[in-house]
């Protein structure tokens, strides 16, 4: 049997999680979003949610030990049986080293999606999300210039909380220093995948899956 066990690495705005719904829909494995589990936790203030409620609004990384506790818990359903789409975690050094323990030391394809930070700020200061279906769109308009519907469900978009210029700023810097580094560690594995982030979504997501039918080594179960 193969298993895919997937960690997308790229700054915020690289689209992650654009691909990760696509990627796993295609391979039939869950969808892992570490960012989605946090906001979902601070609206439903939940104790976790007040805990990291003032660190993701100021774009500040949540603590590794909470961050290895909320994966190894959601690693050990069943669903991830076949495989997982990581997003958003490990983020730093000391993540990645405990996912290796979750996983067995079982090989990893970590996909490197890579765009550069002028595309990275335009990206995000236009980002807008569906308050009803959580589909991602990039606007034309300003921020709070007119309302925007969603194309698909017809409810209203909205920017999230943390894409303001200050806070991307302060996530692409976490970005390079903390997160970029996985990619070297990685690599000393031959664990890794570079993707061009720029090219048209469909594209991107044609390129991931050919790199993960490429690599059928790294799928082992
Ligand atoms: P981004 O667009 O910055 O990639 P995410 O949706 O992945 O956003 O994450 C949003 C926020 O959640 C991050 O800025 C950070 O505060 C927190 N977060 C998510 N995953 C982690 C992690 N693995 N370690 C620490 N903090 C995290
Ligand atoms: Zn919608």
């Amino acid at each position: 049997m193969k298993c895919t066990r997937l960690v997308l690495i790229g700054p915020p705005g690289s689209g992650k999680g654009t691909q990760a719904t696509r990627i796993c829909a295609r391979y039939d494995i869950p969808w892992i979003s570490t960012g989605d589990i946090l906001r979902a936790a601070v609206k439903a203030h939940t104790p976790l949610g007040i805990q990291v409620q003032m660190l993701l609004s100021a774009g500040e990384l949540v603590g590794d030990d909470l961050m290895i506790d909320l994966v190894r818990e959601r690693l050990a359903h069943e669903d991830t049986a076949r495989g997982f789409v990581l997003d958003g975690f490990p983020r730093t050094l000391v993540q990645a080293e405990a996912l290796d323990q979750m996983v067995g030391g079982k090989p990893l394809l970590a996909l490197v999606l890579e765009v550069p930070e002028a595309e990275l700020e335009r990206r995000l200061t236009s980002r807008r999300i569906c308050t009803r279906c959580k589909t991602l769109t990039t606007s034309n308009s300003l921020y709070g210039s007119e309302e925007e519907l969603c194309s698909k469900c017809g409810a209203v978009l909205i920017t999230r909380d943390d894409d303001n210029i200050v806070t991307i700023r302060a996530r692409l810097e976490n970005y390079r220093r903390l997160t970029a580094p996985l990619i070297d560690y990685y690599q000393q594995r031959n664990w890794v995948a570079r993707i061009d982030g720029t090219r048209p979504p469909d594209e991107v997501t044609r390129n991931i899956a050919r790199v993960i039918d490429e690599r059928m080594d790294l799928r082992d179960c």
